[in-house]
Order: C-alpha cells, then sequence, then structure tokens
C-alpha cells in the first residue's frame, strides 16, 4: 500500500496547491506523485474558470439575497405571532423557525467560511454577528472547530473525525429524535463551557453578543408579539429554534459517519480524502435554501472548494461531478431517507463504536 499523507492544512479553495506527500518522494519525486498532484489541480483549473467567468451576484449575491429575505421576514413573523387565530399563530411559528434556520445555519456556515464577503474585516464582522449574536455561540471556537479541524481533517481519526456529534450513551430513537431538540438549550450552555482558556475580552464579548441575541428575539415576541407571559415567549423562542434541529443533526451525521475513515499518521491526498469521506444527499427545495447547498447536495465540491459560497457550489457541481467521475474517483449520493434508516439500523456500529480506519491501497 502506497498511503501519502497531506499536510493537514486546509484548502483554500479554487486557490489551493495541492499537498506534497511526505512519503519521502516530494512534490516532484515521480510519475504517481505528478499524478496525484495533477487530479487536485486540473479540477481546480476547471472550477476556476467557472469562478471567473461567474458575476458578483452568482458568486456572493444570491446567497447574500436569501439571508436578507429570512431578516425581513422577521417583522412579519413576529406580527403573525401576536395574532389571536391560532392558524395565524402557526405559520409565524413556522416563518420564524424557517428564517431562523436560514440566519442560523446557512448564514453561519458561510460565515465562518468567510464566503459572504471579500473584505477580511467584513467577513470577521459577520462572523461574530451569525455565529454569536444570531446562533448564540463563540465565533473564534465555532470557526477553528469548523474550518481548521473539520475541514482540515475531514475524517481523520481523532482530528475531524465527526466524534464532536457522538452521544454513545444515549439510545438511537432518542439521538436521533428526541435530543436534537435541546440544540437551543445546549448551544449557548457549550458556547459558555468553551470560554475558559480564551482572554477576559473574548469572552465578555461573546457573552454579550449571545445575550443581545436572545434577549432580543425575547423582547421582540413581548412587545411586538404581545406575549403576556414571559414563559410562553420562552417557549416559543425554544419551538421556532428547534423546528430544524433534527434535519441539523442529521444532515451533520449523514454526510461523513459510516464513509472512510483515515488514520492522522497515513493521510490521504486531499482529493482521496475528501471524495471517500464525504458525502452528498438529494437536492430538497427547503433545505436547499435554509441549510444552504454547500450543505446538502454540493458537501463534495465544498469540502473540495470551502470557500466557494452555496450557489457557486452548485453551478460548480456539473464540472466536479463530470470530473471525478471520468477520473473514477468516488462521487458519493445517498437519499436523506437511505441514510436515517442506515444509521437507524447500524447505530451501535456507527455511533457508538470507534470507527475503523481506512487504507486505500491502490488509488494513491
Ligand atoms: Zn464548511
Amino acid at each position: 500500500m502506497t498511503s501519502v499523507p497531506d499536510t493537514g492544512k486546509e484548502g483554500h479553495g479554487v486557490s489551493e496547491r495541492p499537498d506534497c506527500d511526505s512519503a519521502g518522494t516530494g512534490c516532484a519525486g515521480g510519475a504517481a506523485a505528478d499524478d496525484r498532484e495533477s487530479l487536485m489541480m486540473e479540477l481546480t483549473r476547471l472550477v476556476q474558470r467557472v469562478v471567473r467567468e461567474s458575476s458578483w451576484w452568482e458568486k456572493r449575491g444570491i446567497d447574500c439575497a436569501i439571508l436578507a429575505a429570512a431578516f425581513l421576514s422577521l417583522p412579519a413573523a413576529f406580527l403573525l405571532l401576536g395574532s389571536s387565530q391560532g392558524l395565524l399563530v402557526v405559520l409565524g411559528v413556522l416563518v420564524m423557525a424557517t428564517a431562523h434556520a436560514v440566519i442560523t445555519i446557512k448564514g453561519t456556515h458561510l460565515a465562518s467560511h468567510g464566503a459572504l464577503s471579500e473584505s477580511q474585516a467584513w467577513a470577521e464582522f459577520w462572523a461574530v454577528f451569525f455565529i454569536e449574536v444570531c446562533g448564540s455561540f463563540t465565533a473564534r471556537v465555532g470557526v477553528h472547530t469548523h474550518i481548521k479541524m473539520h475541514h482540515a481533517h475531514t475524517n481523520i481519526l481523532g482530528l475531524g473525525d465527526s466524534s464532536t456529534w457522538k452521544i454513545p450513551f444515549l439510545p438511537r430513537s432518542v439521538y436521533l429524535f428526541l435530543a436534537p431538540l435541546g440544540v437551543p438549550i445546549i448551544t449557548p450552555l457549550v458556547a459558555l463551557s468553551q470560554l475558559r482558556g480564551h482572554s477576559l475580552s473574548l469572552a465578555l464579548r461573546t457573552v454579550l453578543m449571545v445575550s443581545l441575541g436572545l434577549y432580543s428575539q425575547f423582547w421582540l415576541l413581548i412587545q411586538v408579539s404581545g406575549f403576556q407571559s414571559p414563559a410562553r415567549a420562552l417557549l416559543c423562542m425554544l419551538l421556532c429554534r428547534a423546528l430544524y434541529s433534527l434535519p441539523y443533526i442529521h444532515v451533520n451525521i449523514f454526510q461523513h459517519i459510516g464513509l472512510p475513515m483515515f488514520s492522522p499518521t497515513q493521510r490521504p491526498k486531499r482529493i482521496h480524502q475528501m471524495t471517500h469521506g464525504v458525502l452528498n444527499l438529494p437536492r430538497n427545495p427547503l433545505l436547499d435554501w435554509t441549510f444552504g447547498h454547500s450543505l446538502i447536495s454540493c458537501h463534495v465540491e465544498h469540502h473540495l472548494f470551502p470557500f466557494l459560497s452555496d450557489n457557486m457550489c452548485l453551478k460548480v457541481k456539473p464540472v466536479v461531478s463530470r470530473y471525478l467521475r471520468e477520473k473514477k474517483l468516488p462521487y458519493q449520493e445517498d437519499s436523506y431517507l437511505s441514510r436515517l434508516q442506515l444509521f437507524f439500523n447500524k447505530y451501535q456500529e456507527l455511533m457508538v463504536f470507534a470507527p475503523p480506519i481506512t487504507e486505500l491501497v491502490g488509488v494513491q
């Protein structure tokens, strides 16, 4: 077997230069290494061409417009929640829950990748706004966990193996269908526990931003929607924030767990790591809007080119999928229900026991 370690650095999207191996041959140390390099470089060139030919609207505009639409729908949601008619209240919950999912899942994900702005300062501002104010989490920890660990070490055991999502002591039905409803409560508590070891100013900023986000929604429910009881306002917040947490947890585990896992000492090349360790779900109008293409039908593209926006991931998808199939590399796809069935039936194996290591014999 020839296993070629990766440097473990986060890929820089379309401008990334594929990693050199450290098996002693070096970047130009042989035909096999050249082949491996050229695969990622060739694909990067194809994707770069699509990106160059795209307008600002395609690169960032469409996703920013979806996020803006989510914010613009909030006044209507608060007013609907104040209605005396049950059906309108239900509609208010649905609108607010959907807007919350767009902002805190699609928005925080794009912001954590710096995909909302080309300016570094604005990218940092949006990360704090989306992750802390809207998402009730720590921007620094969120970015570190997602970019520096999950993306850089996708499916590498002990580093980016998605084990943070595992709660092995929970029975499968509780984990898959009940525990996710606690996400809105667990998230700010985890954020607080992560503040240890960080500077006082960072800890203070996070506490202030998270409180600002939570309190402003509570205040608007009292002032605009006219909730008389604080307990009912809090319950409404919990309901709106928990409505999409079931698919959120599902999507996070479906796309990596159960796929090949690699050893930190024998890392495959990036293109093999991502094509073997990442899976796409089919397009779904609701999840495409709320979670974003990069988390649903373009997860493979997102892991190969993590700085592309959702819309650009969708645009390069035909180029990437065709290229991988032509080169006989995996392009893994499965349906939501099929993954749910798999996780339900093989819960012990996938979510309780340690996953086995895959060695990619013959493909490198
Ligand atoms: Zn990502």
